[in-house]
């Protein structure tokens, strides 16, 4: 059997099958053509989910929109996968199809290539060897291996430097990344817990886990450390300040802080582009923060403050 029909129609094409490209096969089984289902078209194959056990005809984008919960794709979302491993299939899925886009927009265009002298990292085993075989005196020659071992380390880790800064390069040029990002502490930080820190396997994080579960997280947290603040509030008040400003884009915004003993919290920010800035407005900007806020916390002698 040839490799195309393979993968189009043999049920056993379950190994077969790319799963680096497929990640989602691996959460159903292909199965052969039950009695009663009608003949299949060709392409598609039987496929049983692992999770509710029932029997679908499909491709992998119907594999995808079963498991993944995607609505009208015409199969019905699967009832026992949890939320959160839906969230890591999700998340494979994705790393999946951010690397297919990488490779496909990407792969014509080579990094630059090391300078001159520093030489490709492929030749340096045979030039390790020829260090060996050309000393004559077994000391000389083991002082001259050692010696010859650290230029190849401190040449490879060069190398690998170079080919690092490369691929951030890369990242920022073709992202439309601000050159202001590198100033970033945490853009700073993760790299270099990535390079002390050895995590097998390791995929970086995806657009929606980005956007989802470790944005919840995030805000979790915050919420959670200026919870002694906002106790704070109730007991002893808090005012209400806000100044205006205009971004980098010349948007004006309104900021919304609440201020008590136990230091000052941002609240918002309003985009107020289409707003008529007048009293009524504010008035109004105010009236919402105050709702959101909790009008029983606000300290006793209501203080507005427009800076
Ligand atoms: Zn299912």
């Amino acid at each position: 059997m040839d490799e195309a029909t393979s993968t189009k129609n043999s049920p056993s094409s379950n190994e077969e099958m790319p799963n680096s490209e497929a990640p989602l096969w691996q959460y159903v089984t292909k199965i052969e053509k039950p009695p009663s289902f009608a003949a299949k078209s060709s392409g598609n194959t039987y496929f049983k989910c692992n999770y509710c056990g029932k029997v679908y005809l499909g491709s992998y984008s119907r594999v995808k929109a079963h498991l993944l919960k995607i609505v009208n794709k015409g199969i019905k979302a699967c009832p026992n996968v949890t939320p959160s491993l839906r969230l890591e299939m999700q998340r494979m899925h994705d790393q999946i199809e951010n690397d297919k886009l990488e490779r496909a927009k990407r792969s014509r265009i080579p990094l630059p290539p090391p300078p001159p002298g520093r030489g490709p990292i492929g030749p340096i085993p045979s030039f390790q060897r020829q260090e060996e075989s050309d000393s004559t005196n077994p000391v000389d020659g083991k002082r001259r291996k050692v010696i010859a071992n650290s230029t190849i380390k401190r040449a490879f880790q060069n190398n690998a430097r170079y080919e690092l800064d490369s691929r951030i390069g890369r990242m920022f040029y073709t992202g439309g990344l601000p050159f202001n990002f590198a100033r970033n502490p945490y853009y700073r930080s993760s790299y270099s817990y990535a390079a002390t820190h050895s995590i097998p396997s390791y995929v970086p994080l995806g657009y929606n886990a980005l956007r989802t579960i470790v944005l919840q997280r995030e805000r979790a947290h915050v919420e959670r450390l200026l919870r002694p603040i906002k106790d704070f509030w109730l007991e002893n008040g808090v005012s209400v300040v806000s100044d205006g400003w205009s971004d980098p884009q010349r948007r004006p915004l309104i900021n919304i802080m609440a201020v008590s003993d136990g230091g000052p919290v941002f609240i918002k920010a309003i985009d107020g582009s289409s707003e008529l800035k007048d009293k009524h407005y504010i008035a109004r900007v105010l009236k919402d923060a105050i709702k959101e806020i909790g009008h029983e916390k606000l300290s006793k002698s209501l203080l507005i403050m427009l800076v």
